[in-house]
């Protein structure tokens, strides 16, 4: 039996080769100009550079941390194994501009195990019970369809059946926390309906990370250079670094939410109300990983697989165990306690996953862990958190993000309308802000206003 992404978060240019002058990696100081530059080497930037250079126009990516790939960040060092510490999951491989480019590049794509597992206490659901789980989600999904069809945008808490008895918890869990990074009362219905399916989940062997830095190959990317101020208007802009300033026709900033949120990058003009207001009603919700080293298979579990319990409160997790293949095991702890959780540090997550493991699989799971690791994203000061989720009202923000003002754009995965949060969307949110800017500067023709309008009614469907 199965409860498919699908279930857990919705019920729960491709760029042909580079021109040859743009394959050659530089070292810093970045270059003073450029025909379009972009703020942060994640998903969205990457796609966003690798879109200019395509089009045979000189672009230059500044990125604050010493790595590529934003909230896809791959740790091979401390297991021996790939150990993905921000996003795992490709969702809708078929379609996912992500998964379509790894493949040509020799990383693997596999499929997440079918069979994915619900605990009752210490021992596996029955079918019955796992049945019964699938069609509480399945009414939770339709509850918060039907309250998004309103007038009035609301909490996806308050569209919950009153009936859900012993599954409430773990369906706001997967729901939830585990789907998006936030509880439920704290998600806009709007946002949660509009969402598209994400299912087909597969992952990439080697790492969702370690592929965004083969994909960023030939990018001309400045790392350890964070933008401190843009100066924008409608001829251009300028950004400002510590190894000193950018001017180039137009700017794609693609930093998260909640850095734009808090200030972290100044704008002059400063940035209108609106967009302001945008960012900080899509913040980022909070999820992070326990990793835990355990060595012999004690809890007794396939390769990928992933666990959950029935929970009677916020205080749970998801396992995914032996990850491809190997002895580690992560925990994910997410929404408001996994938020509490992480601000405590690594001995509090630690300490939790293995009691929670304990109390799921005997005590004794504690003695088998050997080497550990936490991520702590909200901590992370060029991200702040996991993904934006609108609250409640602030569905209509993801479009107001993602309009230009002037030479000045944003891109990332908070102005996707319906793929939000993920990998996908903000690489297609990066080709579409790219191909704006070369609009603007006139290396591509303007959309015809028919395409524009079939774009729009088929964005709005
Ligand atoms: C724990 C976790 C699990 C996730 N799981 C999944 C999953 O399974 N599947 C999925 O599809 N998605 C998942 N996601 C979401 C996914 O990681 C993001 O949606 C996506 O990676 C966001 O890409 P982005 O380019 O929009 O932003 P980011 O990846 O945040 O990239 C923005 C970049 O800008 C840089 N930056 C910020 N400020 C500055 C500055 N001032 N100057 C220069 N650079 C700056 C940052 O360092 C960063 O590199 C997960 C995220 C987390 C944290």
């Amino acid at each position: 039996m199965k409860f498919t992404r699908r279930a857990f978060v919705l019920t729960s240019g491709a760029v042909v080769g580079l021109p040859a002058w743009a394959r050659f990696a530089w070292a810093a100081p970045p270059p003073r100009e450029a025909d379009i530059a972009v703020v942060g080497a994640g998903a969205a930037g990457i796609a966003a550079a690798r879109r200019v250079l395509a089009a045979g126009r000189s672009v230059v990516v500044v990125e604050a941390t010493g790595q590529i790939g934003g909230r896809c960040l791959t740790d091979a060092a401390t297991f021996g194994v790939p150990f993905d510490r921000g996003a795992r999951w490709l969702y809708n491989p078929d379609s996912n501009p992500v998964a379509r480019l790894a493949r040509p590049l020799g990383f693997e794509i596999t499929p997440a195990p079918r069979g994915q597992r619900l605990r009752i206490g210490r021992r596996n659901a029955r079918a019955g019970e796992m049945e019964d789980f699938l069609a509480a989600l399945v009414r939770v999904n339709r509850a918060i369809g039907d309250a998004a069809r309103g007038k009035a945008d609301s909490p996806c808490l308050d569209a919950l059946p009153k009936d859900l008895g012993e599954w409430r918890a773990t369906a706001e869990f997967v729901l939830g926390p585990l789907g998006t990074g936030k509880d439920l009362k704290d998600i806009s219905v709007m946002d949660f309906a509009r969402a598209a399916e994400r299912s087909g989940d597969s992952f990439c062997r080697q790492g969702l990370g370690a592929l965004l830095t083969k994909l960023a190959a030939g990018v001309p990317v400045a790392t350890a250079t964070p933008a401190t101020r843009i100066v924008w208007s409608n001829r251009g802009a300028e950004i400002e670094t510590p190894a000193g300033r950018i001017a180039a026709r137009a700017v794609i900033v693609t930093a998260s939410t909640n850095v734009l949120a808090a200030g972290r990058i100044k704008f002059s003009p400063e940035l209108p109300r609106r967009v302001l207001d945008a960012a900080a009603r899509l913040g980022l919700g909070s999820s992070d990983r326990i990793a835990l080293e355990l060595p012999g298979n004690p809890l007794g579990l396939a390769r990928d697989d992933v666990v959950i319990e029935q929970s009677n409160g916020a205080r749970t997790g998801a396992l995914l165990a032996n990850v491809g293949g190997s002895s580690l095991c992560t925990v994910e702890v997410a929404g408001g306690f996994g938020r509490e959780l992480s601000a405590q540090g690594e001995a509090a997550m630690v300490a939790f996953a293995t009691e929670w493991l304990g109390r799921m699989y005997g005590s004794d799971i504690a003695a088998s862990v050997r080497r550990t690791a936490v991520t702590q994203w909200n901590a992370m000061p060029y991200v702040l958190g996991a993904r934006s989720v609108a609250a409640p009202g602030g569905q209509p923000s993801r479009k107001i993000l993602g309009e230009p003002l002037g030479a000045l754009s944003f891109a990332g995965e908070a102005t996707h309308e319906t793929l939000w949060g993920t990998v996908g969307g903000a690489w297609e949110s990066g080709e579409r802000a790219a191909e704006a800017a070369l609009r603007r500067i006139g290396a591509l023709k303007p959309e015809p206003a028919a395409a524009t309008t079939r774009r729009k009614k088929k964005r709005n469907n």
